[in-house]
């Protein structure tokens, strides 16, 4: 359908819903004076060889509740130059941020993707002041430059069945050369479709920040089935508030957590507060003299949790294993056998993902 056929109730209709998604409350729960920004640094556009205008960006952003996104056009493939000729490189952030409005949620910031053959493949650098000065005959003096404007870099998909015919993610001396030298940052451990252990061993063995995007090509409603209750793969960072500096901050300090589908991927300290203040257990209670203590298990999160108990108690309900979904809230009824005023329930998370093979196991005290 085109957009001149919409009649005005249905734009307004559509505007109006718009509006209601976005003073939704934030997909994660945080402490007090922390905050979950939600973030996709990886989209295209018509500016390199995506199929929307930069505007269609912003809106489903808008749509899904997003805090901010990264403009990443590729820097060396360009395919609809000849229809749209575009001298600035920075055009595509330009034009999404100028429809950003006073004091709305959402935020963008201008990038780039770095596009050459492996090694070092595709690199993405956001924050970046100049698109235009990140275009070099060699891959690594616009790394380089990217660097020198103080831009956050990642590699992009270290995974990809183009550049890895068996999908497994592996160093090659050059990526080695730009961790020593601190010129690369994080790393991609969930690109559009796909998750990759290896990425995730990568960035836990070199200190690089976890991160998922969702590279969106077409819409992100084709891709990720929104309207159905998806959502694009996102990157979840823990900042003290919402300025661009803080976010920048924790980037670099690598405190993310990544939501791609069910799972919830990240390193193991930042899992863990992201399910203590999403999850919770409370107002145990007995009735009458029976001893069995009904708890009120509260998942406050957008994501759901699935859950492995792996203490010696069992439930009056449920097996060991059981999901919680998303803002949702459940009673387990746990067979204590005496009355107790404390309870400890030890759980693995099965979808917390705190390295290959590997979940996030923690202990909920009831009291
Ligand atoms: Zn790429
Ligand atoms: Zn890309």
């Amino acid at each position: 359908m085109k957009f001149n056929s919409f009649s005005t109730s249905s734009t307004l209709l559509l505007f109006f819903l718009g509006f209601l998604v976005q003073g939704q409350q934030p997909f994660f729960t945080a402490e007090s004076e922390h905050q979950w920004l939600s973030t996709d640094l990886h989209i295209h556009t018509v500016f390199s060889d995506g199929a929307v205008w930069p505007s269609i960006r912003v809106e489903e952003a808008r749509r899904e509740g997003l805090d901010l996104i990264a403009m990443t056009e590729h820097l060396e493939y360009q395919p609809h130059a000849k229809d749209i000729p575009h001298p600035d490189r920075n055009r595509s952030y330009t034009i999404a941020n100028g429809m950003i409005r006073e004091g709305e949620k959402l935020q963008v910031i201008n990038g780039s993707e770095i596009t050459r053959e492996m090694p070092p493949g595709h690199i993405n650098a956001v924050f970046v002041k100049d698109a235009n000065a990140l275009l070099h005959k060699d891959s690594l003096s616009g790394i380089q430059a990217a660097n020198k404007q103080k831009a956050f870099v990642f590699w992009n998909h270290p995974n990809w069945d183009a550049h890895r015919k068996d999908g497994i993610a592996r160093l090659e001396p050059f990526h080695n050369y730009l961790i020593q030298e601190k010129l690369l940052h994080g790393i991609e451990v969930v690109n559009e479709t796909t998750f990759s252990e290896e990425a995730l061993q990568i960035a836990l063995e070199n200190g690089l920040t976890i991160l998922g995007t969702s590279d969106i090509h077409g819409l992100t409603d084709w891709a990720h089935h929104i309207a159905q209750g998806g959502h694009r793969p996102m990157t979840f960072v823990y900042v003290e508030n919402k300025s661009q500096e803080a976010l920048k901050k924790a980037l670099f300090e690598g405190a993310t957590v990544v939501w791609f589908e069910d799972l919830l991927i990240g390193k193991k300290i930042h899992l863990e507060k992201l399910v203590a203040q999403n999850l919770t257990f409370v107002s145990p209670q007995y009735r009458g003299e029976k001893t069995i203590m009904e708890v009120e298990v509260t998942n406050k999160s957008a994501a759901p949790f699935h859950l492995e108990y792996t203490g010696a108690l069992s439930f009056h309900q449920r097996a060991s294993a059981f999901i919680i979904p998303a803002n949702s809230m459940i009673t387990l009824l746990v067979k204590t056998q005496q009355k107790k005023t404390t309870v400890e329930l030890p759980f693995r998370i099965l979808n917390a993902i705190t390295g290959p093979k590997k979940v996030l196991e923690h202990t909920f005290i009831v009291r």
